[in-house]
């Protein structure tokens, strides 16, 4: 028999419908469920109304709501404070209890505790499910007890705990969603996004279960084999894009990890490895908290960076003189969209070139980011910024220059987004110091900096002996 009556299903970070934890347990341990999805104010009142992840959300779960009306039933939609909201709903639907996947950022913890209380008060009970990793909190732990600071053998004892049905589908069954003339009339359907107070953007990664699927089973005939190959390359799709739907559940992380171990080969290999780094963050927010407000390492608590303002506002608008820099600045401004590689050029360069504190770009990063993942965003800045765990060492510093030759050979990926130096040769827009072109080019600025100097003034901040 089942434990529960009617269980509600608050979706959060979870938009699908197959292959979903929460559902899942819905089905086994309740008659019949309902799914939910309220718009928080709280996290959405900050946002400007072309936030292009509220397209995204919005694309989701109109699939979700379309699976649904196929089943009979209906998407319960909200926009309010959550945790009322839902309380709300379930009384309304007089569920016993509401069921949720985890969700660890430091809101959601805070979120998900009021819940509880809230819902327990009115004798509802709050489940929630691990289903955004394979392995979360402290799952994964080194031989001393201690969580690992160091990818590698943490990504070893990943793989010694993996087992294979820890990838398994978890099937859902429609059957048993509540039909919907038997669903509160005043929440039933997806609210479109005007009213929740956004506009409807363009989007260079599909939103939605279907296209996340299609997007993945692409990925793993056409680019998974060569992913070692080609993933730094920027004039080449050689990565998945799997970052959004991951970020948003339009795909579960099982089905990424069966495409990763359905092939043999060094790109699957590598692809596996790159979803556990995914995990490692996830461990490290879970077990450092400290991360989001500061470094990682002690050391570097109170290190005072010299950088100024107006060369972060040459970074964020891709007016630094550097063409790989400002094309990669200035996609991530169009799209919210960037390359794993140029990521990480742009942030060594904001954070050792500029010598400006890796939590302003963390900041504009988090903001514009289709795929904004607090743990991954700041261990990616930390790593640049060699202020965070397992992190790129303070006296490695990417040459831009450099760079630029290896990863877009031709200037492809450059001329792209600069089309007022595209007909430059290559050469040039490789390496634009000392090419003569400073006033004759009314649109394009000089380097603002010079990049040998501010290296090795970056080492020495790193290095705690000042800056000489
Ligand atoms: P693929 O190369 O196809 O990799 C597959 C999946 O593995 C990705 O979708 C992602 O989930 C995971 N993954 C790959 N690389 C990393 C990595 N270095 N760290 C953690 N997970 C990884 N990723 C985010 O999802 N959200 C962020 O907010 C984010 N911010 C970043 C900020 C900086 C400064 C840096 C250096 C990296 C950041 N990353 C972030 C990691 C990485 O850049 C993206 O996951 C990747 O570019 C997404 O593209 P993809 O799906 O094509 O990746």
């Amino acid at each position: 028999m089942a434990k529960y009556g009617k269980v509600l299903v608050w979706l959060r970070r979870d938009l699908r419908l197959e292959d979903h934890r929460a559902l899942h347990e819905a089905g086994e341990l309740g008659d019949q469920w309902a799914a939910a999805f309220v718009f928080d104010r709280a996290i959405l009142d900050d946002l400007p109304a072309d936030d292009r992840r509220l397209t995204f959300i919005n694309g989701c779960l109109a699939e979700v709501e379309e699976g649904l009306r196929q089943a009979g039933s209906a998407l319960l939609c909200r926009h309010g404070e959550p945790v009322e909201e839902i309380a709300q709903l379930a009384q309304k639907l007089g569920a016993d209890a509401v069921f949720a996947s985890h969700d660890d950022d430091p809101y959601a913890l805070h979120r998900d505790a009021r819940a509880h209380a809230r819902l327990a008060d009115i004798g509802v009970a709050f489940q929630t499910f691990k289903d955004h990793v394979i392995f979360e909190r402290q799952e994964v732990m080194g031989q001393t007890g201690l969580p690992f600071r160091v990818y590698s053998p943490y990504m070893r004892a990943w793989k010694a705990l993996f087992q294979d049905d820890m990838a398994d589908e978890l099937p859902v069954d429609l059957s048993r969603a509540i039909p919907s003339e038997h669903l509160p009339e005043d929440s039933r359907g997806l609210m479109p996004l005007e009213q929740v107070g956004f506009k409807p953007q363009s989007l260079v990664i599909a939103p939605g279960a279907s296209e996340a699927k299609r997007r993945l089973e692409g990925f793993s005939k056409a680019g998974l084999e060569a992913y070692a190959r080609q993933r730094d390359r920027l004039d080449i799709e050689g990565v998945s894009g799997m970052s959004p739907h991951l970020r948003h559940g339009s795909i579960s992380v099982r089905a990424c990890f069966r495409a990763a171990l359905s092939q043999d080969s060094k790109g699957a290999e590598k692809w596996l490895n790159e979803l556990i780094w995914r995990e490692f963050y996830h461990m490290i927010l879970a077990c450092f908290p400290h991360v989001v407000e500061g470094s990682f390492r002690p050391e570097y608590k109170d290190l005072e960076w010299p950088g100024n303002p107006e060369h972060l506002e040459a970074w964020k608008q891709g007016q630094t003189g550097y063409p790989i820099i400002d094309a990669a600045m200035r996609c991530f401004n169009a799209t919210g969209w960037m390359h794993n590689r140029l990521r990480m050029i742009t942030a060594s360069f904001l954070t050792k070139d500029l010598l400006i504190d890796w939590r302003a770009g963390e900041d504009y990063f988090a903001r514009g980011l289709l795929d904004f993942e607090l743990s991954s965003n700041n261990g990616g800045w930390q790593w640049a910024a060699s202020t965070g765990v397992d992190s790129q060492p303070y006296f490695r510093v990417f040459n831009p220059w450099l760079q630029s030759v290896k990863f877009d050979p031709e200037a492809v990926f450059i001329r792209e987004w600069l089309p007022e130096i595209a007909h430059l040769p290559t050469k040039t827009l490789h390496d634009m110091n000392g090419s003569g072109l400073e006033g004759a080019m009314a649109e394009y600025p000089a380097p603002i900096v010079d990049h040998k100097a501010q290296r090795a003034r970056a080492i020495a901040l790193l290095s705690l002996k000042g800056e000489g």
